[in-house]
């Protein structure tokens, strides 16, 4: 051979040329496969109903974790005392203390814990996939999101008794800033004549109400701010639905009623069995979430037109290319998610969407020669933010091609370029 440099070269020519051109397009009717057959899920009253309202179907993926983007919760604290300052912190130890209690408690949702009842359950311990985020009011430029009130005669936190006063409002409409977008938690002290009284307790409790929380307790027990975490994450709970675990009714099958009387664990029986550190239990330490009341907070921050969607930071309305999502293997989305990134769905991999899926402004869904993407009939792919996404592209390479089945029910849009009416 005269010329051997020559061989491999002309090889890889051979070779690029016998290798079919990758193709795409934006979905057009002839792509589509309609009339598709349920792939909602095959089993008992989910059959019955929308997917999109079980709990269950919210509870993170640990092992594509990257499908339950991290919901943010924005904060915001009021530290409310006497007009003499003697009733709470204030000032450069308040702040201190307000990022240490929220250290604290995003450290428990960030890792959770293993849950003590039933006693020697198997229930994994999952993350909560949601976070606090310190957020100052956009109106007042130089804040950040802690707040001092001096106020004789709304200060004060009244938990039991002829003059409770745990479900006024008062202070919260008062002094409450931005409440439509962001949770509002007061800080506040028990009334000094309670706290005189032998027979009231001045310990740490709270109470939500709508979108706000009321804590109280925090300056008189001079504990530190890690010991109110679990407070703080339990009324948060009550904000997003969860109620109190031992109550037969919660809604969650994995929490089952108890008496409730266990507040830390014991050598001696009931509480060496019974004792629980579930965070919608009363007791030492709420740190542990079940795998349900995680699924019940997720679903309601996922559904749109809700109070409680209204002060979750928007992650979902920018996109992020790195947190695109690449569909290998088979899964079915049978609970609403908001993307954060492109969707796309690779060679063998085949994506059943049943219900919400939010593309963020941009965003793309990829369907690649080999890959397969089917809309049940709750789906709905759509931006939430009133912006639009970019819309479905075919890929197609040789006999290969992606492959798109929707039902007449499902729904796509806000697309900017959207499929197509046959
Ligand atoms: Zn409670």
């Amino acid at each position: 051979m005269r010329y051997p440099q020559l061989i491999i070269p002309l090889l890889l020519l051979l070779i690029w040329q016998c290798t079919p051109q990758l193709k795409e397009r934006y979905t057009q009717v002839e792509d589509i496969n309609y009339h598709l057959e349920s792939t909602a899920p095959q089993n008992g009253r989910a059959l019955q109903s929308n997917p999109c309202f079980t709990n269950e179907h919210y509870i993170p993926d640990t092992n594509h974790i990257n499908h339950t983007p991290v919901k943010y919760i924005r904060v915001n604290f009021h530290w409310v005392n006497s007009s003499d300052s003697s009733k709470n912190y204030y000032g450069k130890e308040a702040i201190e203390y307000t990022k240490g209690l929220l250290h604290s408690a995003n450290k428990d949702l960030e890792t959770n814990n293993k849950l003590w009842f039933p006693y020697k359950n198997k229930l994994p311990t999952l993350p909560t996939r949601y976070h606090y985020l310190l957020t100052s009011d956009p109106d007042q430029p130089g804040t950040n999101g802690i707040y001092f009130h001096y106020d004789d005669e709304l200060c004060y936190y009244i938990h039991k008794g002829r003059d409770r006063n745990l479900f006024d409002r008062r202070v919260i409409e008062k002094y409450g800033v931005g409440r439509d977008s962001v949770l509002n938690i007061f800080i506040m002290p028990h009334h000094p004549d309670s706290v005189a009284s032998p027979t009231y307790l001045a310990g740490g409790v709270g109470v939500a109400l709508g979108n706000d929380i009321k804590i109280a307790g925090i300056f008189e027990n001079k504990a530190p701010s890690w010991v109110y975490r679990g407070v703080l994450n339990h009324e948060v709970g009550h904000v997003f639905g969860l109620a109190h675990a031992w109550l037969s009714n919660d809604g969650c099958a994995d929490t089952p009623p108890h008496p409730g009387n266990c507040w830390n664990r014991t050598v001696a029986p009931p509480c060496d069995t019974m004792a629980t550190n579930n965070v919608m239990d009363y007791n030492a330490l709420q740190n542990a979430w079940t795998p349900c009341q995680i699924g019940k907070v997720q679903r309601s921050m996922a559904t749109p037109g809700t109070r409680t969607r209204k002060i979750i930071l928007p992650t979902w309305c920018t996109l992020n290319e790195s947190k695109t999502i690449s569909i290998r293997d088979t899964f079915s989305w049978n609970g609403a998610k908001d993307l954060e990134g492109h969707l796309i769905i690779e060679k063998g991999g085949v994506l059943n969407i049943n219900c919400r899926v939010s593309m963020p402004p941009g965003g793309k869904v990829t369907i690649q020669p080999g890959g397969v993407l089917r809309l049940g009939d709750n789906a709905v792919l759509h931006n939430d933010c009133g912006q639009e996404w970019d819309g479905i592209i075919i890929q197609e390479q040789g006999a290969k091609k992606g492959q798109l089945s929707i039902t007449e029910d499902s729904r796509i849009e806000n697309a900017v370029n959207p499929i197509p009416k046959s």
